[in-house]
Formats: C-alpha cells, structure tokens, sequence
C-alpha cells in the first residue's frame, strides 16, 4: 500500500506521535512510505510529481498540519489519493494556524465549519470523505491501527466530524483514574497532585472530550491526568482555547458541564456530594 506523508503547517508532532508507535517494522511491512519530510532521503517533488502524473499510484495520502485556502498541490493530491488523512488537529480543523491566519484550515473543515480545503463534499477517489485524526497530536495507535484498516480493506465508520468511530466515540474522561474524585466533587489542591479531579477548578476537559487515550495510554504507560495534567480536549474542533489550566465557572458552576448533564442535575449532585465525600478521598497530598 502506496502512502505518501506531506507536511504543512505544522510543528511536526504528529510525526513524533508516530515514532513512538511499538510496532513500526511490523507497519512497514505492509505499507511503503513514498515520502515522509523526517524519515525520506528521496526528493518530494520527484515523488509528488510521478503521482500527478499518473505514474504512481497512490493509495493513501497523509497530510500534517493546516494548509492554505488556496493549496492547489494538496487538492490535486486529495484528488488523486485513495484514502486521505487528516492527521492531527491542525489538518483536521486547522487549529493554531488557522486562530493565527484567516487564509488557514483544515482539509474538510475550519473549526466547526465544514469545508476547509476540499469543500463540504469532497470524496476521494475510492468514494470516502476525509478521515480525520484529530489530536494535538492524534495517538500513534490510531495512526497505525487506520493504516491497517485501510490495507485490510474494513469500513471505517466516522463520527459527525469525520473521525473513526473506533477511537473518538468515547470520552477522555473515561478510563481516568481520578473519576472517584470527580464523582465526590473533591478537586486536586494543585497541578501535579496525584489525588484530586482536576475539572473543577484546572480546566480538564475530559468529560467533554472524545478520546481513547484514558483508556489506552501514551506509551502504555501514562496520560495527562494520570500526572496531574489537566486533559485540554486537543481532539475537539475548538482546540486551542484560552486558559487551558483554568474552569470558567458563573457561581462557582462549570460554564461548560460534562456532556449530557443538565445544570439542575449537576447542582442537587454535586452539592450532595461534596457534603458527603468519604473521608478518605481528603487525605492532604
Ligand atoms: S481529571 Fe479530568 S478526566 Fe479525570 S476524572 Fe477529573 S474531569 Fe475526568
């Protein structure tokens, strides 16, 4: 399986996100990497011109980072491609340089917005919008596990912002080891502490945020929260806000509750549970 990998506008963490992926020679084995911007020594104009052409075929394009309004390249390449990635949050929906940039944005979208590049329409040729893969940056396991969907030739079911299903359809929120605190309402004292939930008072946006990596973990090994980091939901179309380690509250209620909880049902729950908080989630950190 033929994929290219074209960088825009980008800081390049995608692809940082991907070589930590643990089974890159198993990957490699399937697919050939006909350009990558780090990992190629070949020359990408080459490789980009053969596929215009005609002389390549390409089954599967990745593009990292926003691009411009007016990318004729990139539209030319989505044209030709099979598949298209959106990898990351700035492909997806453009992200930093498109909150920097008017002329910026994603491939199939701008923020909420569809269109972006390609317009609302878009299909590839194999007949599929764009696939985004949105994170800042998207977990090297959904990287790789598209990829061998893709070879595999399974559906991909994607959400209403175009992202798989598979990875985006549960929140980070779940799979954090601080839910018993966030269900008493009794908050981290601090960043960094290992006790405490951290939505209250340090902005985590895990109850509002699709997204596996609770569950599956960075490295198999850790996530934001799990440090003391608040989540700050880099999968969601309005990433990056302001004031990413803070809650805006209006009397002392979130602005923003977790998805599907009424501002009356989080107002009786929460003052009962603060009151009744079992001891020992107040140990002092
Ligand atoms: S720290 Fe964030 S993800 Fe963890 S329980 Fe609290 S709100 Fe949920």
């Amino acid at each position: 399986m033929n994929v290219l990998w074209i960088h825009r506008l980008t800081c390049c963490g995608n692809t940082h996100s991907f070589l930590n992926y643990e089974h890159l020679d198993k990957l490699f084995e399937k697919i050939k990497l006909l350009y990558h911007p780090s990992l190629s020594l070949n020359d990408e104009r080459e490789v980009v011109e053969n596929i215009l052409s005609g002389k390549l075929d390409l089954d599967v394009l990745i593009v990292e980072g926003a691009v411009y309004e007016d990318d004729l390249e990139i539209k030319r390449l989505c044209e030709t491609a099979k598949v298209v990635i959106a990898l990351g949050s700035c492909a997806s929906y453009g992200n930093v340089p498109a909150l920097l940039n008017s002329r910026v944005c994603g491939l199939q979208y701008r923020f909420k917005n569809k269109g972006g590049l390609l317009g609302a329409d878009f299909l590839s040729s194999s007949g599929k919008p764009v696939i985004n893969l949105s994170g800042c940056p998207a977990h090297p396991d959904w990287i790789a596990t598209i990829l061998l969907s893709i070879y595999n030739d399974e559906n991909i079911d994607l959400d209403q912002w175009n992202r798989p299903k598979i990875f985006y359809s549960t929140l980070a929120h779940w799979g954090c080891t601080r839910n018993e605190y966030f269900e008493w309402k009794v908050e981290a004292e601090r960043l960094g502490s290992k006790k405490g939930c951290l939505f209250y008072y340090f902005g985590c946006r895990g109850p509002l945020t699709y997204s596996s990596c609770n569950k599956i973990l960075w490295n198999s090994v850790s996530s934001k929260t799990r440090v003391g980091t608040p989540c700050f939901g880099c999968t969601e179309f309005d990433f990056p806000r302001v004031g990413l380690f803070e809650t805006k509250q209006f009397a002392n209620i979130p602005a923003e509750l977790p998805i599907g909880v009424s501002k009356r049902g989080y107002i009786m729950l929460s003052g009962i549970a603060k009151v009744f908080a079992p001891e020992r989630l107040k140990i002092e950190d």
